[in-house]
């Protein structure tokens, strides 16, 4: 059986989730947390709500995390401003006992010059909506250059919402090398087409609700 302390995760991101009542992995972390932790390959993996898929990329992300460097490592576009706060709000909880990785949620709708001030103190982690993400990089307060990793959280939302040219062009501006993780509840073509497009060679993961 798998477990928390397996991974190799941080003993104090163990230590929160524990506090948090996760026991046991949820069967799409087994799959995922060991692949992020070790292998470069891309993930695209079918996953809806409540099947834990926050905490597995989020628990990597806030792992791979270097407190060290205040450049943007990763970058979470999701499709609405309430998943990014509340998926901001999650991966804050997990790295609640880590000093200096600092989560940064970023959404249309609200000031974005409080949201230009907290990126200059430095955001290793930003969960962002796609049209706000790019308004952002844009202006050349967000950099994305240097990225490891994005993840595109509830894909097929983010594609029917019409912010395909958005998460487009949010990529184009990325390091080539970065990793890639796909998360989204259905597969039509427009998100095989998309990962055809920006994606390297991937893992498929399909996960159940729990
Ligand atoms: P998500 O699919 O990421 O929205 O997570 C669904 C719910 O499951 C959230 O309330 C999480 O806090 C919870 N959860 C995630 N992973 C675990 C786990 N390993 N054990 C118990 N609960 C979990």
């Amino acid at each position: 059986m798998s477990t928390f302390e397996n991974f190799g995760l941080h003993q104090n991101i163990i230590t929160a989730v524990h506090e948090l009542g996760f026991e046991t992995p949820t069967p799409i972390q087994s799959e995922t947390i060991p692949h992020l932790m070790s292998s470069q390959q891309d993930i695209i993996a079918t996953a809806q709500t409540g099947t834990g898929k926050t905490a597995a990329f989020g628990l990597p992300a806030i792992h791979l995390a270097n407190p060290d460097n205040k450049n943007t490592q990763t970058l979470v576009l999701c499709p609405t401003r309430e998943l990014c706060v509340q998926i901001t709000r999650d991966l804050i909880s997990y790295s609640k006992y880590l000093k200096g990785v600092n989560i940064l949620a970023v959404y249309g709708g609200e000031r974005i010059d409080s949201q230009i001030r907290a990126l200059k103190k430095g955001a290793q982690i930003v969960v962002g909506t796609p049209g706000r993400t790019r308004d952002l990089i844009n202006r050349k307060k967000l950099f994305v250059e240097n990225i490891e990793r994005v993840v595109l959280d509830e894909a097929d939302e983010m594609l029917t919402s019409g912010f395909i040219e958005d998460i487009e062009f949010i990529l184009s501006k990325t390091n080539p090398d970065r990793k890639t993780l796909l998360f989204s509840a259905t597969m039509p073509g427009a998100i095989l087409k998309l990962a055809k497009n920006y994606m390297k060679e991937y893992t498929t993961i399909q996960a159940k609700k729990e």
